[in-house]
């Protein structure tokens, strides 16, 4: 299996705040990555690295073997105008804590922006595509309804479709049931868990021990900037190397 992701010594730092320091990290095509670690340790800062919302002050961030930001020529790096960098960025799914739909459209039409407008795909094909993601994520009858009508979980799961909808290499989701009320977050993971057994490359950061367990192929402990423990969900989760870990999984149990 190829690597989707590969990040080498990545610093990053805001002002004077050192937020990432040398992370390195591999995840293969069709792995689902879970990261955990408490909040401040950088994980959200990782995550806007590889989908190149920020750019990493050293180091390199591949993804599906092409570097994040650049055309290669021979050895000689060129920075990729914006306009480059959007298209490469709409490669990766983002799911985010706070679902972020458009609240003006209807659900079929959160589904069908991006790709009628930023890939300029035909209408008809759109809203087929629209209405089998609603299918996959169990929302078809919800495809004319307003987000502010839904649940919090339903809102999630339109967010996850809507990511869907350009067929990206890889999804990121940062703490995507976070927000959620607890009887809410089951019905999110199960969709997550779907895809994950569908192939999708992912990199999840969330706190559900319960998930990293059952679906992760790795899972990766990060602390004050640094992946401190990477490895099988087993290992990292029952028998870790560091003391801070093992003090956490027994904190978010
Ligand atoms: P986590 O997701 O693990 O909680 P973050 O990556 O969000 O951690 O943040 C790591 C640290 O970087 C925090 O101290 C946070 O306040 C800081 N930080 C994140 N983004 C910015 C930013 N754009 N400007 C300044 N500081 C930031
Ligand atoms: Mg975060």
């Amino acid at each position: 299996m190829s690597a989707m992701v590969e990040l080498r010594g990545v610093h990053k730092s805001f002002g004077g705040l050192h937020v990432l320091r040398g992370v390195d990290l591999d995840v293969r095509q069709g792995q689902v990555l879970v990261v955990l670690g408490p909040s401040g340790s950088g994980k959200s800062t990782l995550l806007r690295t590889i989908n190149h919302l920020e750019k990493v002050d050293s180091g390199s961030v591949r993804v599906d073997g092409r570097l994040l930001g650049y055309r290669q020529d021979g050895p000689r790096l060129f920075e990729l105008p914006e306009r480059e960098v959007l298209r490469q960025r709409t490669q990766i799914g983002f799911v985010f804590q706070a679902f972020n739909l458009f609240p003006h459209l209807t659900v079929r039409q959160n589904l069908m922006e991006a790709p009628l407008y930023a890939q300029r795909r035909p209408r008809a094909a759109v809203v087929a595509l629209a209405d089998r993601l609603l299918e996959r994520v169990g929302l078809a009858d919800k495809a004319d309804a307003y987000p502010r009508t839904l649940s919090g979980g339903q809102q999630q799961r339109v967010a996850i479709a809507r990511a869907l909808a350009l067929e990206p290499k890889l999804l990121l989701f940062d703490e995507p049931t976070s927000a959620l009320d607890p009887e809410l977050v089951g019905e999110v993971l199960d969709v997550i868990k779907d895809l994950a057994v569908g192939g999708t490359t992912m990199i999840v950061v969330t706190h559900e021990i319960g998930f990293a367990r059952e679906v992760a192929d790795l899972v990766a402990f990060m602390d004050a900037g640094r992946v401190l423990e990477l490895g099988p969900p087993a290992q990292v989760l029952d028998d870790p190397v560091h003391e801070r870990t093992r003090a956490f999984i027994a904190k978010v149990l």
